[in-house]
């Protein structure tokens, strides 16, 4: 600290020096000012201009700056650029204070604790996720400042580490809080563009201090159902958390319990197979549009909508559970006058969960008061509205009715009022006496200050003289100069402009006094008021958060009834037998965005010992566009959802595993072979029987025959080891080969049909093989050159001799002949058969007793194994593959 400071910036100093982390917001009157280098950090990030002060005899500080009420877009930019803000605010009056105001740290704004509403998408949480260990026990914690929703989870076993991680990247929080200790794991590295991360010592997830923590806080409504002592890890996850909150001045008491849940009661959708399969975003562009989500996603409120997106990514597994949402959404279907009254009162509803949110934080205004007056107003015949129905009677009993809370609104708040809260103009009249007296005080003076122009002009004869209010001034008597030789004497002059004079006089201050008096006291009345109906609001928080869940359920119903409708979607039959067997099924995404042509609906049957589908077919015919949609479909039907099919019928499925090969996976820059290897690796550890594994196009990343022998192997494995279902799509037709092996494995192909030259995609699925790969008739019909495509054909005809040796091996290995491993990796070029021959010819030149020979003997000799070498080749020669 420089001598020459003055006390201010000695004040900043010191404040900045706990924060040093933070971009220091300073409050200094109406503005929020940034010195030294985080002046210089906002100057460059978000282009504001770098000034300086000057703080004592050559002494410049940087300085950057902006009026108070723009804050929540510098905050916005700076979060979004990955730095925290603190805000310091003046906390005494400047009007009654001498000297150097105090100052305070009053919030601290990270990615995972922000609650503006202008910032945060509607229908995303904004999560702040924690990761504790608590003896080989790995927990993840996760709340949303926002909406107050406190998640926890906790894995144990083997894979707990790596099930916490999967559930990380799930949550896709917006910034984490982790040991150090985990600090060298590679997760971390190649996450920190998505989310903020803090590392912090062993001892911040210390377990009694976090149990501590928890006590505290929840004490006044801990319950039974919250015992938490068999959950260890999970109290150190949820423990830090909350710590981290509070030393951010962040506040915590809308958040009223802790969920926890366990991911064993979900369908488990690793972070691969989610972004595989299209869930929430495109692959490509990361953009909700082209999503699942995208199509089923017709929630009319931002509470439905962060729902929806959770059921996306928490399928169910408990075949009760998903046939209670189906009925709903069946019943909301069938019944046109339900679902338009349901669509008439959701459509209204605001974000309650938000909205409470805020009210507790103390970030609401008197705006919001109306909102939530308008919101529960909504609520009673909603109930109505659920209890007439069969289905959904069970759900109303969670909407809770607050007439106290409405009445009081509409008692108290101003049905247009300001958004500022210090200012007055919120509370209406009637509804304390002392503020109506205190308004008529001053409403009768203003009265007065009119009455008191009109008699001045009538007494000096100055008709243009004119009572007005400043704030340096107050009031005053204006007179132009034209007319000054009419002021009477007991006018004290007060400010002379270019062409009149201010003049006060004794009575006219004595009157502002008065008047000023009264509208101070009525601000802080309001403000004190609308303080106190605040915190009986808040009181309700609990009763607010439950409708809101319920409202966000309905919601969600409501709009997976209307998708399908809309999309002509069937109710999947959920059975407990062992089957996914699906008519004329289509993908969701892909139906909707063809344009030109219609989309071709395709079956399919997985069960008993029919669970493993080769499928086969060129470049284009729609292989990874039939295995995904059967996973959609069977993720869908698994929420609760119709699916776009005939008929469908889904023995529950524990997982869904997609892999998706190199060539395919271009955008995510994944697309090394020991990437594809390493998702295979977890597959093959993770599936069972009960999953379903969609592999699309295995073993691309290396040369033809790796790739092939990898397929090959994979095939086996799964078939006879994990036997999970299985639709395996590949370019490789030389796999097709395998179901005359395998018992389980069933080859189909997508139909091309050949016109001369041409290919035309049928996008039909048939039983059998494909037996090529038309690639080059796919190249020709993308537009290139037609001197490539001839040349290409000559090679392919010269390359020809290769598929034949391939067949022969796969001839030879079911014959048992070969060990496929083996000879594939030592005979790119030569066959086996031809090896053996070769090396018996070697052998025997080896051994010929040269000595003992006579020359004719040699000839003969000679001759004999020219003539074997003939006779392989020629036969070689017949063989036409
Ligand atoms: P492949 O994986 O066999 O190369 P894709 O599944 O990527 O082929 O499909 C290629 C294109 O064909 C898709 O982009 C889609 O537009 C179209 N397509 C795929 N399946 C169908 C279908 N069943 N009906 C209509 N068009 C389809
Ligand atoms: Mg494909």
């Amino acid at each position: 600290m420089s001598k020459g400071d003055t006390p201010m910036v000695r004040q900043y100093k010191e404040i900045k020096a706990k924060n040093s982390d933070k971009i220091l917001f300073f409050r200094v009157g109406d503005f929020y000012e940034m010195f030294f280098e985080d002046a210089k950090i906002a100057a460059r990030e978000l282009e504001i201009t770098l000034t300086s002060r000057e703080t004592g005899k050559d002494n410049h500080v940087p300085l950057a700056g902006f009026p108070y009420h723009a804050a929540d877009n510098y905050i916005a930019r700076f979060i979004e650029k990955g730095y925290k803000v603190a805000i310091c605010e003046q906390v005494n009056d400047p009007k009654t204070t001498k000297g150097l105001l105090k100052r305070e740290i009053v919030r601290i704004i990270t990615p995972g604790t922000m609650v503006e509403e202008k910032i945060l998408e509607a229908k995303e949480n904004n999560y702040l996720a924690s990761i504790a260990a608590f003896r080989q026990r790995w927990a993840v914690a996760t709340l949303d400042l926002s909406t107050g929703e406190f998640l926890a989870t906790e894995f144990e076993g083997e894979k707990a580490k790596e099930n916490a991680f999967d559930e990380f990247c799930r949550l896709s929080p917006a910034e984490c809080l982790v040991t150090e200790e985990l600090k060298n794991d590679s997760f971390w590295s190649k996450n920190k563009d998505n989310f903020l991360i803090n590392f912090y010592p062993d001892s911040f997830f210390d377990f009694s201090k976090s149990e501590k923590i928890l006590q505290e806080h929840f004490s006044a409504f801990m319950r039974e159902d919250m015992d938490l002592t068999a959950l260890p890890g999970l109290v150190c996850a949820a423990g830090a958390l909350l710590n981290y909150l509070q030393e951010n001045h962040s506040n915590t008491s809308h958040v009223k319990k802790i969920i926890v849940y366990h991911p064993d009661d979900y369908m488990m959708v690793d972070d691969i197979s989610r972004k595989n399969l299209e869930l929430t975003a495109t692959i490509q562009d990361g953009k909700r549009k082209g999503s699942l989500l995208w199509v089923v996603d017709r929630t009319l409120t931002a509470m439905g909508g962060r729902l929806l997106k959770k059921w996306l990514e928490q399928p169910l597994i408990n075949k009760e559970n998903i046939v209670y949402r189906q009925n709903i959404v069946e019943e909301i279907r069938e019944d046109i006058s339900l679902r338009s009254s349901l669509l008439q009162h959701i459509k209204e509803i605001y974000d309650l969960e938000r909205l409470i949110s805020r009210i507790n934080l103390g970030t609401s205004n008197a705006r919001d008061f109306i909102f939530l007056k308008n919101t529960l107003l909504l609520l009673p015949p909603l109930k109505k509205i659920l209890n007439k129905s069969k289905k959904l009677s069970s759900l109303a009993e969670n909407i809770i009715i607050l007439n106290e809370i409405t009445d009081l609104i509409a008692r108290a708040i101003k049905d247009h009022p300001p958004v500022t809260i210090k200012e007055g103009g919120i509370i209406k009249e009637r509804f304390n006496p002392e503020l109506d007296r205190l308004r008529e005080i001053s409403g009768n003076s203003k009265q007065w200050i009119a009455e008191l122009e009109d008699k001045e002009k009538d007494r000096t004869g100055i008709k243009s003289l004119k009572i007005r209010y400043n704030r340096v001034f107050g009031y005053y008597i204006e007179v132009t100069n034209a007319n000054l030789h009419m002021v009477p004497a007991e006018y004290m002059r007060k400010q002379t402009l270019a062409n009149a004079e201010r003049f006060i006089t004794k009575e006219l201050k004595e009157r502002e006094a008065i008047i000023l008096q009264a509208e101070e006291s009525i601000k802080e009345l309001e403000y004190n008021l609308f303080q106190e109906i605040r915190k009986k609001i808040s009181r309700t928080t609990e009763a607010i958060q439950t409708s809101a869940a319920t409202v966000a359920q309905v919601d969600c119903l409501l709009s997976l009834a209307l998708v399908s409708l809309d999309n002509r979607y069937v109710k999947p039959e959920i059975t407990l037998n062992d089957e996914i067997v699906i008519t004329e099924g289509r993908h969701p995404v892909v139906e909707q965005v063809l344009t030109e042509s219609l989309f071709v609906a395709n079956d399919i049957t997985l069960q008993a010992e029919d669970r493993f589908i080769l499928l086969t077919g060129p470049n284009m015919a729609g292989k990874s566009t039939f295995l995904r949609q059967t996973a959609l479909l069977v993720l869908m039907a698994q929420i609760g959802s119709f699916v776009p099919a005939r008929q469908m019928k889904l023995g529950v499925v524990d997982r869904i595993f997609t892999r998706v090969g190199a060539a395919d996976d271009l955008a995510g820059g994944r697309s090394t072979f020991m990437v594809e290897m390493n998702e295979l690796a977890n597959i093959l550890k993770n599936a069972t029987r009960r999953s379903l594994i969609i592999l699309d196009e295995v073993g691309r990343g290396t040369s033809t025959y790796d790739g092939l022998s990898i397929a090959w192997a994979m095939t086996e494995f799964i078939h006879n080891r994990i036997k999970a279902k299985t639709i395996f799509a590949s370019h490789y037709h030389e796999l097709t080969a395998l179901a005359n092996t395998l018992s389980g494995i069933r080859n189909f192909n997508i139909v091309v049909k050949e016109r001369g030259e041409e290919i035309v995609f049928l996008r039909k699925v048939v039983p059998g093989g494909a037996d090529r790969s038309y690639g080059i008739q796919v190249a020709r019909l993308a537009g290139l050159p037609v001197e490539l495509i001839k040349r290409a054909k000559e090679i392919l005809s010269t390359l020809e001799f290769n598929k034949i040796a391939w067949k022969n091996e796969v001839a030879a290995v079911q014959e048992g002949q070969s060990d496929i491993m083996f000879s594939v990796s030592k005979q790119m070029v030569m066959p086996e058969r031809n090896q053996k021959i070769y090396s018996e010819i070697k052998e025997r030149i080896e051994h010929l007793d040269l000595v003992s020979m006579s020359p004719l003997e040699v000839v003969q000799k000679v001759h004999e194994l020219q003539l074997k070498i003939k006779h392989n080749e020629l036969e070689e020669g017949n063989d036409d593959g």
